[in-house]
């Protein structure tokens, strides 16, 4: 691997609400608050102005609306956050030659060997200028050497400006930092950090790394490589395609309508569990359907970021009815997911009445414990299963046993 690699991290601030203020201009300066508005609801997102009252992402809206009454609270739109992050995108993908984009407001671009010709910290800074002049939405970047610095630089830089992490000056720049700085390090470590009096990332960079494995196990091997500013994990270009999907082929083929409808709800009800169990949302639906003369035929739809049973089955649902035409036997059906991101939890925060996410959560609960069959749409009970291993972690299914009935 390349020493002198440069990555920028890139990260929309205060995504959501910055769309919002694009649209109601009313909303500049003030506490907003994005997420459910029932009284069961959760803060989504913030502003910073919101966040100055001690509120933050994923607090309970009761809590925050007591934190401060004056805060403007809306509901989220994932359809409008859908098409800014896709216009960001198109800027990124016209720029840089390699970008990984990592959930609806977060990118890595590589520009190693960029610097012969134009000066990496420019280019980073010239692509951060058009997505400000072109979407109107506030940006900031990190750049360093790794994707680990690079990220945390971001957090450092924010709010709307950039930070540059000169090689060689990792570690003197992470060290100040709190170890709930550390990408991976969550409400959990971070308090078995402080039980340990670990407050900041400096004492781990002195530590030897074995202490830290015999507290934390394989994590801790990670936790101290990100303290130490290592991490050689590459930027991976960013398929649009980049998908998860099940296909499944008839023993017999088969004109048998209600069937072949039973079988596609099941199977696009179990793709969009495996959805999120991965914490991953889809923007692009495509089917497939192959006849018995082997012909095949495919349609694809672009949607609203989402991995909600009820908004992603209708429209695999329309896709096969546009495109179960012909009146000949039927081979094979597949769905297909894809311009996958990150960030499941975030968008389903708003995008659903806590009853309808309360209910997924309690469904996906019991196929985690009893397996994926344990619950199903009665439309869909016809199907085989088709439980697998978790496409994102590579988790073995819930389940294993008694997978086939
Ligand atoms: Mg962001």
């Amino acid at each position: 691997m390349s020493l002198d690699r440069s990555i920028v991290h890139m990260d929309l601030d205060t995504f959501f609400v910055s769309c919002e203020r694009l649209l109601d201009s009313k909303l500049i300066g003030k506490p907003v608050l994005i997420g459910g508005t029932s009284d069961r609801g959760v803060v989504a997102s913030c502003s910073y102005e919101a966040r100055n009252f001690g509120i933050h992402s994923a607090m309970p809206m009761r809590m925050a609306r007591q934190l401060c009454p004056e805060a403007i609270i809306v509901r989220g739109n994932s359809g409008i956050y859908t098409k800014f992050s896709d216009m960001v995108t198109e800027v990124i993908k016209e720029s840089v030659p390699l970008y990984e984009k990592t959930s609806i407001d977060e990118f890595y671009i590589d520009l190693t060997g960029m610097d012969k010709f134009f000066g990496c910290h420019q280019l980073a800074s010239e692509v951060r200028q058009r997505i400000i002049k072109e979407t109107g939405l506030p940006i900031s970047f990190g750049l360093s050497v790794n994707k680990t610095v690079s990220k945390i630089a971001t957090g450092e830089a924010k709010p709307n400006n950039q930070i540059r992490i000169l090689q060689g000056t990792e570690k003197p720049f992470l060290s100040p930092l709190s170890v709930r700085k550390i990408p991976m390090v969550g409400d959990k470590t971070f308090r078995s950090l402080c039980d340990l009096g670990i407050h900041r990332i400096g004492v781990i960079q002195q530590m030897p790394m074995e202490m830290l494995v015999k507290v934390f196990g394989k994590n801790g091997q990670s936790i101290w490589k990100k303290a130490n500013g290592i991490d050689n994990s590459p930027v991976v270009q960013y398929h649009e395609r980049k998908s998860i999907s099940t296909e499944r082929t008839f023993d017999r083929d088969t004109t048998d309508v209600r069937k072949l409808e039973s079988i596609i709800t099941a199977m696009a009800e179990n793709l969009a569990y495996q959805l999120r169990r991965g914490n991953k949302l889809t923007a692009c639906i495509t089917f497939k359907i192959r006849y018995s003369d082997f012909q095949t035929y495919t349609m694809q739809k672009r949607i609203p970021y989402s991995s909600s049973d009820h908004r992603i089955i209708p429209i695999v649902m329309e896709l096969y009815k546009k495109l179960y035409q012909r009146r000949m036997l039927v081979r094979l059906v597949g769905v297909r997911f894809s311009h996958l991101v990150e960030g499941g939890q975030q968008i389903n925060l708003f995008e659903d009445s806590d009853r309808v996410l309360n209910l997924y959560q309690a469904m996906d609960k019991m196929r985690e414990r009893y397996g994926d069959r344990a619950v199903m749409r009665a439309a869909g009970m016809e199907a085989k299963s088709i439980s697998r291993w978790n496409p994102f972690t590579g988790a073995p299914p819930p389940l294993l046993a008694n997978r086939r009935r």
